[in-house]
């Protein structure tokens, strides 16, 4: 952000999407813009939203995929509309790849830099989710550029200079990372994305018998799934915060309102949590749904 920031500079961003990015605009006032996800398309970019949005001051356009909050996987065909669009409108884009390869549905993932001969693309990778260490804070950005926009000297030169202002991870995990990435075994990654196709089961099966809230398209990778919650079937619930507060307090089960993502009145549940506990969480979200419905 800091490296895009100039006056009168916006950005694109996904809604829901992920707050660090609308966080990250506002310290470097950057105006942020944002384009829905259509949750009726299985999450999908809404593409005539970016191009009414868009303008000459517009400095990136960011998607995350596999998608968090929503757990969803961009197909070849959909990535390759963003980019056309992206270099219709003079824009980069950001790939959010913090969550690459943990897909587990019907569209494998593919990463956004194959498309970087036809707009470029900055990709950002980090060790916390695949590897599974979140709390570490160390990621990558790698620009996938064969046209060169990214390696005019004036631009490489700006690159540096913010790398140098940056506070980095730890020096301990910092040295640990060539290991890390040259010897985590593929059964490692394997074992992971059974894990989370599987927990992801567990909660798709369970909303199935909560009627207030309704699931509009499984999850196919990420660690988390959006929920629309059905406030006119419960009692003394005002919203999706007072949902979230209220079973906190009463069944200790943490979800993030939608409100904290994007979307009011609807619900972020992750599902990278060990299957035990997550079938317990679902079942006490059951009952607190139970407890609160509207009477007859
Ligand atoms: C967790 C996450 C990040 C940040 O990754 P860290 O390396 O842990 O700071 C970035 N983007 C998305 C979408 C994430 O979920």
């Amino acid at each position: 952000m800091a490296l895009l920031a100039r006056p009168g500079a916006n950005i694109l961003l996904p809604r829901p999407g992920f707050p660090i990015y609308e966080l990250s605009a506002s310290f470097r006032q950057v105006e942020v813009r944002h384009y829905d996800l259509l949750s009726e398309k299985g999450w999908e970019v809404d593409l005539d939203a970016i191009e009414a949005l868009a303008d000459q001051n517009t400095v990136a356009l960011v998607i995350i995929n596999p998608g968090n909050p929503c757990g969803n996987v961009y197909s070849y065909h959909q990535l390759e509309k963003i980019a056309e669009t992206a270099k219709r409108l003079g824009t980069v884009v950001i790939a959010d790849e913090v969550y690459g390869h943990l897909a587990f549905g019907a569209n494998p993932f593919v990463p956004m830099g194959i498309f970087g001969s036809t707009v470029p693309v900055i990709t950002l990778g980090s060790l916390s989710k695949r590897w599974i260490v979140p709390g570490w804070r160390l990621g990558w950005f790698v620009t996938n550029d064969p046209c060169g926009t990214f390696r005019k000297p004036k631009v490489v030169e700006r690159i540096k200079k913010y790398f140098d202002l940056l506070g980095g991870p730890a020096t301990f995990i910092q040295a640990a990372v060539p290991r890390i990435i040259k010897q985590t075994e593929e059964v490692f990654f394997k074992k992971t994305v059974e894990i989370l196709k599987y927990t992801s089961e567990i909660c798709c099966k369970k909303i199935e018998d909560i009627p207030c809230i309704f699931c509009p398209c499984r999850p196919e990778g990420s660690m988390a799934m959006m929920v629309k919650l059905n406030l006119s079937l419960l009692e003394g619930i005002s919203d999706d915060i007072d949902f979230s507060f209220k079973l906190a307090k009463e069944e200790s089960v943490i979800i993030l309102p939608g409100t904290a993502v994007g979307l009011k009145d609807w619900l972020r549940i992750t599902f990278a949590v060990d299957p035990s506990a997550l079938a317990e969480g679902m079942d006490r979200i059951q009952c607190f749904c139970q407890r609160h419905a509207k009477k007859q």
